[in-house]
Parts: C-alpha cells; structure tokens; sequence
C-alpha cells in the first residue's frame, strides 16, 4: 500500500490508473478505523481495481464549540487496518494544504443542508461537500463509498454530485453495528462504560419506531413523543433532534408515509451519537 500525503503526488498516482484504464474508488474518511470503515473498503474493493482512502480530520466541518482538537486519532492503526483491507492508497494530507491561506471557495448543498445535522451544526455541511469535492477533483476516482450511517451527508453528496455534474458513481453501504444495535462511530471511543450503556437508546428508539408503523400508527407527532419519551428514560440522554420524514426531499409531514426516514441525534452526556434507519410498510 502507498501512503501518500503530497496533493500533486496523489493526483499523479491517480491519474496513471486511470491511463491504464483501472477504475478508482475512494472512501473518503476521517481515520480511527472501525468495522464500518473497513467494511466501506471491503465493498470498494469489489466495485473497482484501485482502491484509495482518505484520511482527513476536516476542521471545515467542525464548529467553533465542537470536538476537532479531541477528535480520536491513531494513524498507525488505521494504515496498518488499511493495508490487511487490500487498500492501494491510503492518502493522509495535511489541512494547510487543503485549505490554503486564502481558502475563500465553499460549496453549499441548501435545501438537503438545512434539516436535521445541518440544523444542529451550522456550516457542517458546507465543509462537508467542500471537502468532498475537493478529494473528488484531486483523486478523480470512477466511484466513491460513504455509509448511510450519515444518511443526511449521503444525500448531500448525492445532491452535490447531480447538481454539478461530478462525474463519480456515489455507492452506500450499510450502517455496521454492534451486538446490540448501536451503529459503529469513531466517537463511541468517547464513552464511558456507564454512557456506553445509555447509547444503545438510539437503536431502541429505532426498534420501536419500527414497531409502532408496522402495528398501522402513522402519527408522526405520536410516535416521536413516545421516543422522546424512550430517549428520555436512559440516563444522561439527551435528545438533539428526531426526524421522521421523507428520505429523499428531507421534509417532514404530520402522517407517515412508508418508506420513512427515521433519523435522530442524541447527547450521552457530551458526546453526540447519530443513528438512522428507513422504515418500510410491514
Ligand atoms: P467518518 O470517518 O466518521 O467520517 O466516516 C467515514 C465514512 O464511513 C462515512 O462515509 C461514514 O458514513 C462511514 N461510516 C461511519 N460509521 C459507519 C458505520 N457504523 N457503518 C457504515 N458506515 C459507516
């Protein structure tokens, strides 16, 4: 595996893939590698020929009050994690590079932006996409990978991707989970045990609200009352937001219309844990 964290160097490297006609597909990431990120790599490895992933803790997505200087960190670990996943290139730049001193250029996805994260975390989508664009344009791969864990960036991207005609095929993959349910996150490294016990409130909440439309409630109002209610009953939890609404458009409605998207975001103490799931019919 290639360890690169030179811009010019990257593209090179890409750009003679691709003049051998091999397809590239990155995972873009932000490093301390789980099951989840490396399940990303397992399907990128059986979409293309060359594998590359990014390595980049993107200040531009983090607010002023959030967790860039303690975000988890240990890229020995993931280069090693990397390579036994049959990485070709894992590409760690630095953020002076990426963002020059007269940075002044932001991409900004408005309506998909707007909801749930977005509304929480102002300017977090902006960096997002920005970010994004700028790994599509430096690695210029044929497909990319991003797990529906973040569903609300996923439809970013997708967005982002149509609206400037970004010539990379967008994949998802599955949220990984743990044994009992809680989605895989570099962030649940910030939990203590006791807090570890509270994070699985969010997949309970899911649980239930997989419940409830299946017995034939379609009050949204019904339903999100009663999960705030679950949420609320685990200790140290905190509820920032619960969507239950339309996966493609973001907006939501007083009745529940199957497939719904049910998305929440959810304090353990201090520690912000986001969880996400597609509700259908039956
Ligand atoms: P991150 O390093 O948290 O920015 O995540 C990098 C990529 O991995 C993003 O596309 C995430 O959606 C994806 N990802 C993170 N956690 C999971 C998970 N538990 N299951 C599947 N994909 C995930």
């Amino acid at each position: 595996m290639i360890k690169i964290s030179d811009i010019t160097e990257m593209r090179r490297l890409a750009l003679s893939w691709r003049q051998k006609g091999l397809k590239t597909v990155l995972v873009p990431t932000m490093g301390f590698f789980h099951q989840g990120h490396l399940s990303l790599m397992d399907m990128a490895r059986s979409l293309g020929q060359k594998v590359v992933v990014s390595l980049f803790v993107n200040p531009a997505q983090f607010g002023p009050a959030e967790d860039l200087d303690k975000y988890p960190r240990d890229i020995e670990r993931d280069v090693r994690l990397a390579e036994q996943h049959g990485v070709d290139c894992i590409f760690i730049p630095d953020a002076s590079d990426i963002y020059n001193a007269q940075h002044q250029t932001w991409i900004e996805v408005t309506e998909v932006s707007r909801g749930l994260c977005g509304a929480s975390r102002p300017g977090h989508f902006r960096g997002v996409a920005t970010v994004v664009a700028k790994l599509f344009n430096i690695v210029q791969p044929d497909m990319a990978v991003f797990g529906e864990k973040d569903f609300q960036q996923l439809q970013v991207i997708r967005t982002m991707v149509r609206d400037l005609d970004i010539p990379v095929e967008i994949k998802s993959h599955p949220t990984v989970r743990e044994p009992d349910g809680l989605a895989m996150s570099s962030r649940n490294s910030y939990l203590s045990p006791e807090e570890r016990k509270t994070a699985v409130c969010l997949f309970r909440a899911i649980q239930l609200a997989r419940k409830m439309i299946a017995d034939g409630e379609r009050n949204r109002e019904t339903v999100v009352k009663r999960l705030y209610e679950l949420i609320h009953s685990y200790k140290d939890a905190k509820v920032d937001y619960i969507f239950l609404g339309d996966p493609e458009t973001l907006a939501e409605n007083s009745h529940i219309s199957p497939p719904a998207l049910l998305a929440l975001a959810v304090y353990v103490n201090r520690t912000r844990l986001i969880d996400n799931c597609i509700i259908s019919a039956d």
